[in-house]
């Protein structure tokens, strides 16, 4: 169910705009947001559980209400066949009947004695099994019948609803109701008012529900899109955090540098203390003995004015290996920078 609505793109449209809310919070405030997600969906369910016991009380008065309607029906139609005759009689007037009663039960004698004759005629030997053979072509007669009297039949049948809606009207004339059948009748005429608002009442607490149950599937994705929320927020402090201590750490390298030139500036004499070859001291830059990248610190003890052209070629190689792979003397190095007091 829910996968066919993440897919309908208003809805989708719908959670993406609520999910915008999000963007920038951190993790801690991400993690409270969700508890508070969760929360709403336990007042939401709540809310649907009060509208369940609503909507079951209304139904419950509904059939109490129908079941009323049906007394009173039963009440008021029985008293009317009680009391009609008596007001028939009273006021001398006979109920209506088919008057062509005759000709209607007529037809269906003809119709099997012609039968029963022509079969007779046609086989008098098979008498008395001729009533029998004789079904089958009353039935057709009868429809024949039927159709030939059909103009006379629909305007006996006007004629009788005609005399019958006099008849009845006659009736209710003089007809003298008990109280209870004049209050019945009043109440049965406010019943359709009363449906109608109850069928309001129940649309309402529908869509009410409705709403609750929509609200529940949204917040229910969104629980689960946080979890990307949370994993993207963890990740962008955890390089706000790098970057912090990145730079903390530059600030430190460049003081240490410039205490190497300090210290360098007042010798008469500088060489790059890698290759021997570099005097010049004004493009010298300063080396992390131990490399940073494997946990070098930038001190005193760990740096050291080299020449640039050392340097680019140093990078994050240790001094074993720097010495190794470019074929300098690694003991006479190390004993150099030990008597400068550095730490290899
Ligand atoms: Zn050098």
């Amino acid at each position: 169910m829910s996968k066919r609505y993440w897919n309908n793109p208003t809805i989708a449209n719908y959670i993406k705009k609520r999910l915008q809310k999000y963007k920038d919070y951190t993790y801690q405030r991400l993690l409270a947001e969700e508890t508070s997600l969760l929360k709403k969906i336990k007042i939401e369910l709540n809310k649907i559980r009060e509208l369940n016991i609503e909507i079951k009380k209304l139904s419950n008065k509904e059939s109490t209400e129908q079941a009323e309607e049906r007394k009173m029906k039963d009440f008021i139609w029985n008293e009317k066949v009680e009391k009609e005759p008596l007001v028939a009689q009273k006021i001398n007037l006979q109920r209506p009947s088919r008057s062509y009663d005759g000709i209607f039960k007529l037809r269906y004698l003809l119709a099997l004695g012609i039968s029963i004759f022509i079969i007779y005629l046609w086989a008098p030997d098979a008498w008395p099994f001729s009533l029998i053979l004789a079904i089958g072509p009353a039935i057709l007669l009868i429809f024949l019948f039927n159709l030939m009297l059909e103009n006379a039949d629909s305007h006996e049948e006007e004629k009788l609803y005609e005399e019958t809606k006099k008849y009845n009207e006659k009736i209710s004339q003089n007809f003298n109701p008990s109280q209870k059948f004049i209050n019945y009748k009043k109440k049965l005429e406010e019943l359709p008012n009363i449906y109608s608002k109850n069928k309001e009442i129940k649309k309402k607490l529908y869509n009410e529900r409705k709403d609750s149950e929509f609200e529940i599937l949204v917040l229910k994705k969104l629980i689960i899109d946080f979890k990307n929320l949370k994993r993207n927020a963890n990740e962008k402090e955890k390089s706000a955090k790098i970057a912090a201590l990145e730079s903390e750490k530059r600030i430190g390298a460049q003081t240490v540098k410039e205490k190497l030139i300090k210290s360098v500036k007042t010798k008469d004499y500088w060489d790059c203390p890698y290759c021997e070859k570099n005097k010049d001291f004004k493009n010298a830059q300063a080396d992390h003995i131990h490399p940073v990248n494997k946990g070098g610190l930038s001190t005193m003890q760990n740096m050291i004015l080299i020449c640039s052209e050392c340097n680019s070629k140093k990078t994050n190689l240790t001094l074993r290996a720097f010495c190794k792979k470019f074929k300098l003397n690694y003991e006479n190095i190390s004993i150099k920078l030990e008597k400068a007091g550095k730490d290899v």
